[in-house]
């Protein structure tokens, strides 16, 4: 995974973290405000019913009254009073028997009766003050009455003053009244106990003058009515107006020295009286707010502590992936990259301009210069060699070091000529390291490289790479500065020679061995005298691989042998096949290795195999490299010995291509001297005729030794005639035609079709 990949993560973690933590604020402050809403709605609804409550109580305690009057006044009515003069008594009486502040009787003439702390004294009505006489007025007709707050000249306090009709016969003939305190009511409204302490609780008159106020008022300056400020800052007191004319409950809050306040008014059911409740939201809502803060607070709290950790993990993230980075990157010896930002960057450069040239680097025998310095100078050696390609490389240019001395670059560089003396300079100065105990040990290097393209094909990293392992091969095999470049050509070969041995068993295995089968001309008669069985290696695709391709190998790994025995049974096959369809069967020449000859078992072999086969064995002729001669001579003489007392004819193949030696005929005992086509070559070419003399003399010389001579690569009818004249026996080549297949050969030779 590249740096960016992590990058892209680390931002998509931190957005997905911003994100919930965003989330987590948002979902905080609608909890908020929703516990806001609720709480609000739960002390309004406290509010109204503390104030109900109160209301009731006022109600009861004016009911109480009213009802303790009435019992006095039923008690007036019911005793059978007359005289005016009883009226002191009797009042004295009630009043003695009541808390009343003051009670009176007036009698419809107006002629009343006064009680109070003071005594009973004769009062007329209209004496009376205001309040008292439109109390008396009204009970007079019929109803029991409360009058409003009022001064009291009499008890000189403020006071109240309910009236009761006194009836006589069903007649209404007076009226009692009773004047009680405001403190009647303290009991009920103390506003202490109001909204748990946090609210105030007052009465008001039906126009919003306050009548009583109880406890500590909010608005410290005593206002009037409400609607002065501070309570109303808008036209929501029109509204209020409107509401308590209507005797309705109604809701407003305001602002006061920086608090907010909520207030309630509650009609109290009496002369359109209110009970007016003023709440601090901050102290009612004392619990919500600490709620919310406590709440906010651990949102907040997780918030930080989340970004917090945020930055710690980004931290630790960005440390680890810089750690890891390096560890990814960077070779921790020398502090060069590594092979895998090599090649990531190598691609990059590559993906923007392709020309480059990727070269591998190594040190000669560092395992041993590792044992001989030991690790510590073997270390500071790799370091001075990733030095010197460090300081040598351009711009765009790169470098690793992959493992132990491997080194690669990738240039910018594609002219051989110019890498070449660039890469001898890094070496130079990569080698010249003072070691200490190396006793003046060279160093030395090898470079394998590869360019982006050669003149056939422009080759992909992953190619260069695979390819550029090929070249350092190559370049180790000299034991110097040495700089050797990818070869496509060479390459392929090799390839091909990596097929041949990796495959060659399963080959055989499967035929893919074929017959072909070349005709050798009889130059006297012009007609196919035998044929030389050439092998040729069909792969499963169909294609075809030439003998020039994987004989040398097999000679060189000894399956040569195993080949040519297959081939000889081949051969036995072809013959045996011509004879059974009543053929006269040619000659035919198998060509055998060095190696195969000295088999242990080679002659049994061969001779059970023509036995197998029944066929003549004189039919078949060996075709021996004139080189096998050269050496083993007597070995190989006394194997000819045996196979020709078999039957067999030995053949000379490739005359006159190697060290040729006229002896070498007179020390093997063969039947026919194949001469080289690259004899025929020279002889065609030859402007002062020496070749020509030479083979003169070798037809001569063979014919002589009763050889006889097949010249090999006829190609053209020049050839041809040049042979004849020599005076050569027969003739071989593309001329007279080209290796075909056995069913080709046979089809040609005996003009039928293979069956
Ligand atoms: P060779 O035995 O000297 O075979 C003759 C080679 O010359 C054949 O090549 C043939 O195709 C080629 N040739 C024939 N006429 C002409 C011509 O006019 N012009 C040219 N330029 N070439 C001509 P081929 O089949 O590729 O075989 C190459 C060599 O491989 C053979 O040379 C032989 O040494 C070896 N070989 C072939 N088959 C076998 C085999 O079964 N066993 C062994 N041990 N070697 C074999
Ligand atoms: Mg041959
Ligand atoms: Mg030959």
């Amino acid at each position: 995974m590249d740096e960016k990949k992590v990058q892209n993560r680390m931002k998509k973690a931190v957005k997905y973290a911003v994100a919930t933590g965003l989330l987590l604020l948002v979902t905080g402050v609608f909890f908020a405000l929703f516990l806001r809403d609720t709480v609000n709605r739960t002390v309004d609804e406290q509010m109204q019913n503390e104030t109900d409550e109160y209301v009731r109580r006022v109600n009861k305690q004016i009911t109480y009254d009213l009802h303790l009057l009435e019992t006095a006044a039923s008690l007036l009515g019911d005793t059978n009073v007359t005289e005016e003069e009883s009226f002191p008594e009797i009042l004295g009486n009630a009043y003695e028997q009541n808390d009343f502040l003051s009670m009176g009787y007036f009698p419809r003439t107006g002629n009343g009766v006064v009680a109070s702390v003071d005594g009973v004294r004769e009062m007329m009505l209209t004496e009376s003050q205001t309040e008292v006489q439109e109390v008396v007025a009204a009970a007079l007709d019929g109803g029991k009455m409360v009058s409003d707050l009022f001064w009291s000249t009499l008890t000189q306090e403020n006071v109240l003053v309910y009236g009761a009709p006194v009836e006589k016969d069903g007649e209404i003939t007076g009226v009692m009244c009773a004047s009680d305190h405001v403190e009647i009511f303290t009991d009920i409204l103390n506003g202490k106990r109001v909204m748990g302490g946090s609210g105030r609780i007052h009465m008001l008159s039906q126009n919003g003058e306050f009548l009583i106020r109880y406890g500590e008022p909010v608005v410290k300056e005593e206002k009037a009515s409400i609607f002065e400020s501070p309570y109303f800052q808008d036209d929501e007191y029109l509204t209020v107006q409107r509401e308590m004319e209507n005797g309705q409950k109604c809701w407003f809050s305001f602002r006061y020295e920086g608090k907010s306040y909520r207030a309630f008014l509650d009609p109290v059911g009496v002369n359109g009286w209110y009970l007016f409740c003023v709440n601090s939201v901050e102290e009612s809502s004392a619990l919500m707010f600490l709620t919310v803060k406590v709440t906010g607070g651990i949102f907040a709290g997780i918030l930080v502590i989340a970004a917090l950790w945020l930055i710690f993990f980004q931290r630790i993230v960005r440390k680890n992936t810089q750690e890891l980075r390096e560890l990814a990157y960077y070779d921790r010896l020398t502090g060069a990259n590594n092979f895998s930002r090599f090649r990531q960057l190598a691609a990059e450069r590559m993906n923007v301009t392709p020309n480059c040239a990727i070269v591998s680097l190594n040190i000669h025998q560092f395992k041993f210069l590792n044992e001989m310095f030991g690790k510590e100078q073997a270390d500071r050696l790799l370091c001075h060699v990733a030095d010197a390609i460090g300081a040598a490389l351009k711009y765009d240019e790169v470098f690793c070091r992959e493992s132990a001395d491997f080194f690669y670059l990738f240039l910018r560089d594609v002219q051989r000529d110019r890498i070449r003396i660039r890469l001898e300079e890094i070496m130079e100065k990569a080698t010249d390291f003072t070691q200490e105990g190396g006793e003046g040990y060279n160093i030395f290097m090898y470079c394998g490289v590869v360019t982006s393209s050669d003149d056939r094909t422009v080759y992909t990293l992953d190619q260069m790479m695979t390819h550029v392992m090929f070249a350092l091969a190559k370049a180790r095999e000299t034991h110097q500065n040495n700089v050797w470049f990818f070869d496509s050509k060479l390459h392929e070969k090799e390839k091909m020679d990596n097929y041949v041995e990796g495959h060659m068993y399963q080959a055989l295995e499967n035929e893919e061995f074929c017959l072909y089968l070349q005709p050798k001309i009889d130059l006297k008669t012009g007609k196919t005298a035998s044929a030389e069985a050439l092998v040729r290696w069909r792969k499963k695709d169909g294609s075809m691989i030439f003998p020039g391709q994987f004989i040398p190998i097999f000679e060189e790994n000894g399956f040569c042998t195993r080949l040519d025995i297959y081939m000889v049974e081949k051969v036995c096959e072809c013959i045996r096949n011509w004879m059974d369809q009543g053929f006269e069967p040619v000659p035919v020449s198998v060509n055998q290795s060095k190696a195969v000859l000295f088999e242990k078992d080679y002659i049994a072999r061969l001779t059970d195999m023509i036995e197998k086969y029944q066929i003549p064995s004189s039919l078949i002729t060996l075709e021996i490299l004139e080189g096998a001669a050269l050496e083993n001579a007597d070995e190989l003489n006394a194997k000819i010995a045996v196979l020709k007392s078999k039957g067999l004819l030995i053949s000379m193949d490739d005359f006159g291509s190697g060290y040729s030696s006229l002896n070498t005929l007179a020390r093997i005992d063969i039947d026919e001297l194949k001469l080289d086509r690259e004899f025929l070559k020279e002889a065609a070419e030859d402007r002062n005729g020496k070749t020509r003399v030479i083979l003169e003399q070798i037809t001569r010389m063979t014919k002589r030794l009763n050889i006889r001579t097949v010249v090999e690569g006829v190609e053209t009818e020049e050839n041809d005639r040049m042979i004849r004249e020599l005076g050569c026996d027969y003739g071989q080549g593309y001329y007279y035609g080209r290796p075909v297949s056995e069913a080709e050969f046979t089809e040609k030779l005996y003009g039928t079709r293979w069956k």
